[in-house]
Formats: C-alpha cells, sequence, structure tokens
C-alpha cells in the first residue's frame, strides 16, 4: 500500500468536516454499545470475528473524527481512544469497510438507536476514495465505465452484435420476423437499460425483457451510448467519479427524448440512479425512473402481459437484493409478479427487508481481493435456499445472479438461478 502523506491525509478528513456533513457527524456520535448489531452481519455470524461487528466499524471512522476533530481528542487522544489517520489506521479502514461490508444496511434496522451504520462506512470509503486507496479490482470497475460508458468495457461493436444475436433469439421465441430490439430510437416510451453482464455473460435476459416488452407492445429503446445500468463508484464511494456516471444518464434521456428511464434488473443500479443521482448531480430528475420489476408489476396488473403460471411448475423461491428492498422500498411488486407467474413461491426466512445479502453486494464481486470472504459469508444464504427446497431461485439483480452462480456451484446447491424477466418471459405463451 502506498504511503500517506499530508495532502491524502487533508484529503480524507475534508470528508468528516461537521459543516459539510452534520447527519454524519450526528451518526459518528450516537453508538451506545449495545452490541445488538452484531447478530445482524452475516460477516460476524459467519465468522464470529469480532473485528466484523458493524459497530467497530463505526467506530473506527469516529476514533479519527475524535482524533481531528475533537478538543479532548487533539490534546489527549489516548483518553477518548482517538485515532491518527496513518498508514495503520489506513490499511484497517481499507480491510473493514471495503474488504468487510456488503452495505446491506441490514445492522441498521436492528440498530437499537438508528445509528446509520451503512451510511458511516459509505463516508468511511468516501475518505479512502478521496485518498486514493479504493482496491484496485473495483477502482479498475470504475475506471471502465468511465473511459467507454459500460464497467465492462464493451465495445460498440460487440454490443451492437449481441443485440443482433438476441433480435434474432426473440423472432425464434415469438416466430415473429418483425419482432425487434429497438436500438437508438428517439421519442419512445421507455428507455431501457442494463446491466453490462448481461450482454457480456447473459445475454438471454436481454431477449427475455424483449419478449415482455414485444407482448406488452411497448414502445422501447436501448442506447448504444448509455445502457449501463450500474454506478461502481457508489460502492468506491468517490462523488466526483459517481456524478460523472450518474450525469451521463441524465444527459442520454435528454438526447432521446423518453418519457420513462427502465431501470434494469440490478440492485445497487436502482438505487444509485434513481436515489442518489439527484445528489450527486445537484438536480431532479424531470423525466420518470422506474425499475423494471415494477413495469413487469405494471404490465400484469394493467393485462398487458398475460402470464400462465402452469408453465412453472417447478419449486421458486425469492432472493431480495438489499438495494432494491431495504435501499430502494421495492419488496411487493416482485411477489406479485412471482404469484402471477409461477406455481409455487416458497419464501426464505428470513426476506424482505430483513433478508440477508448473497455476498456480493457493496461492490464485493468487484473486488478480487476478498473472493474468500465473499465465498464464506454466503453460507447464511445456502442455508436459507436448502431450507426452501426450491429449484429455482429469483432474483431481480445480476450482480446477485452471479454471486447465485458462484455459490450454487461452490456449495452444490444444484438449483436453477433466474432473473425476474426470465421468469416472467418463460411464462409468457407467445
Ligand atoms: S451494512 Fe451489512 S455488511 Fe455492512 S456492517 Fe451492516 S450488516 Fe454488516
Ligand atoms: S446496535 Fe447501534 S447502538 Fe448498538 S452497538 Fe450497534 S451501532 Fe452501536
Amino acid at each position: 500500500m502506498e504511503k500517506t502523506d499530508d495532502i491524502k491525509i487533508k484529503r480524507g478528513l475534508d470528508v468528516l468536516n461537521s459543516h459539510k456533513d452534520s447527519k454524519l457527524i450526528s451518526h459518528l456520535n450516537s453508538c451506545v454499545h449495545c452490541g445488538l448489531c452484531a447478530k445482524t452481519c452475516l460477516y460476524y455470524l459467519t465468522t464470529k470475528d469480532e473485528r466484523f461487528i458493524p459497530a467497530r466499524k463505526v467506530e473506527l471512522v469516529s476514533s479519527i473524527y475524535r482524533r481531528y476533530f475533537t478538543f479532548t481528542g487533539r490534546t489527549f487522544p489516548g483518553l477518548v481512544k482517538a485515532r491518527e489517520l496513518d498508514d495503520k489506521t489506513v490499511e484497517e479502514m481499507v480491510d473493514l469497510l471495503y474488504g468487510a461490508c456488503v452495505m446491506c444496511g441490514r445492522c441498521v434496522q436492528h440498530c437499537s438507536i438508528g445509528v446509520d451504520i451503512e451510511y458511516v462506512v459509505r463516508k468511511g470509503r468516501e475518505m479512502l476514495a478521496e485518498m486514493g486507496y479504493v482496491p484496485g479490482s473495483l477502482q479498475s470497475t470504475v475506471k471502465a465505465a468511465l473511459e467507454t460508458g459500460n464497467n465492462m468495457g464493451i465495445s460498440y461493436e460487440d454490443f451492437v452484435d449481441t443485440v443482433e444475436w438476441m433480435e434474432e433469439e426473440l423472432q425464434d421465441e415469438c416466430n415473429d420476423t418483425e419482432a425487434r430490439i429497438p436500438l437508438n430510437e428517439h421519442g419512445k416510451n421507455v428507455l431501457y437499460t442494463l446491466n453490462p453482464r448481461e450482454p457480456k455473460f447473459f445475454p438471454l435476459s436481454i431477449s427475455a425483457m424483449a419478449k415482455v416488452f414485444y407482448a406488452a407492445k411497448e414502445s422501447w429503446t436501448l442506447s448504444t451510448n448509455m445502457y449501463d445500468v450500474t454506478n461502481y463508484a457508489y460502492f468506491s464511494s468517490h462523488p466526483g467519479e459517481a456524478k460523472k456516471i450518474a450525469q451521463r444518464m441524465y444527459d442520454e434521456m435528454h438526447k432521446m427524448k423518453a418519457k420513462r428511464l427502465v431501470l434494469g434488473e440490478c440492485g445497487h443500479g436502482v438505487r444509485s440512479n434513481r436515489w442518489e443521482a439527484s445528489n450527486y448531480i445537484e438536480k431532479e430528475f424531470p423525466f420518470e425512473a422506474i425499475t423494471s420489476v415494477e413495469l413487469m408489476a405494471e404490465y400484469i396488473r394493467d393485462g398487458r402481459i398475460k402470464p400462465d403460471k402452469e408453465r412453472i411448475k417447478d419449486t421458486v423461491t425469492l432472493h431480495d437484493p438489499c438495494n432494491l428492498t431495504r435501499g430502494s422500498g421495492v419488496i411487493k411488486e416482485q411477489r406479485y409478479i412471482l404469484k402471477n407467474c409461477v406455481n409455487d413461491l416458497v419464501e426464505m426466512t428470513p426476506h424482505g427487508t430483513d433478508n440477508f445479502c448473497c455476498g456480493g453486494g457493496g461492490g464485493q464481486l468487484a473486488m478480487s481481493e476478498y473472493n474468500d470472504r465473499r465465498l464464506k459469508i454466503a453460507e447464511l444464504k445456502i442455508g436459507q435456499i436448502r431450507k426452501t427446497g426450491a429449484v429455482i431461485v429469483a432474483t431481480p439483480c445480476h450482480n446477485c445472479i452471479d454471486q447465485l452462480i458462484q455459490i450454487n456451484v461452490t456449495y452444490n446447491l444444484n438449483v436453477q438461478i433466474k432473473t425476474l424477466a426470465e421468469i416472467v418471459a418463460d411464462s409468457l405463451p407467445v
């Protein structure tokens, strides 16, 4: 790790400046050390390592605040356990805030006095990002998005080739040579966005959603210029880089003159675009931004698509992406969809707003440095899935899909993993 210096330390401490963020300061000073959050965090529950207790992560950032911004901390640091922002502290911060938190927010929900632990972790990450200590693999994902317009660095030609291939799949599936996946068409009702993992690794989820649009007779388009729903700078917590990515989506909506921005199946993509983007770019969206999950529920409710639940007889369970449920309040819609599309839905325990992360959140899937930990903390999810007896695990998030596919193999789960669009498409008798 590169050594700290005065410039880096100043940048990091600037994030803790109370004039900039009074919410942060109150949450840094509120913990009553009751210990309740320990049993809510999948890192502590699966490893019993006390360093991973959520309150410890808050305390780490809080101890730096005390050292530099309180009289006692400045004068008698030892008395209040105030810490220098030095190389040792930075190393610990990187390990705990990037490497041992999926930013799932579950601890926040269970904190006895409502400390926003996830927010403190995010601010701690912001300090590290401002100082240049984002883990290399995560930073290269952000860099790819900034430089190429999508976090996988997919070229224009490869993207168009994949979409054309999926259009052929769609035409076969719908038995209609006129069925299309429109590209760069202005003035449509919907500008649809994807997780770049779809064109790269899971193109069939693109044709699945295209089938849903086809069945609903939707006026929609993809943009070759900006289709990436993700914003990995939300995970690295670099506000300047997050702003650049968010601004690009805003500009694309203006250029394409679409009425609705539809955010594809990606938990943090939904949260970062729908709730955080206005903060990043410091203006409200003058257009509607909804999730594809809400849109598919709307199609069913309005009778625009008519799923046949008899087409999916296997037992299905639902994995709730943290950023979609706790982070964005989308909870009922995915259940409404599944109740209309499958015969046998079994919920995990716990689920909904109390769900456990799959282990791949918080940018963990992009941080190969912590792969072993990521697979270890998935033990909780594995246990939950096994108890349902499900054959299919549905989840509306490509990040979760990736993690579930990996743990399916690692732990011999033997289930199928599907997006919501794939389930809906399978249930449509087109
Ligand atoms: S946000 Fe999730 S992973 Fe992070 S400390 Fe809280 S419970 Fe643990
Ligand atoms: S539950 Fe809240 S108050 Fe209690 S130790 Fe954890 S962060 Fe502190």
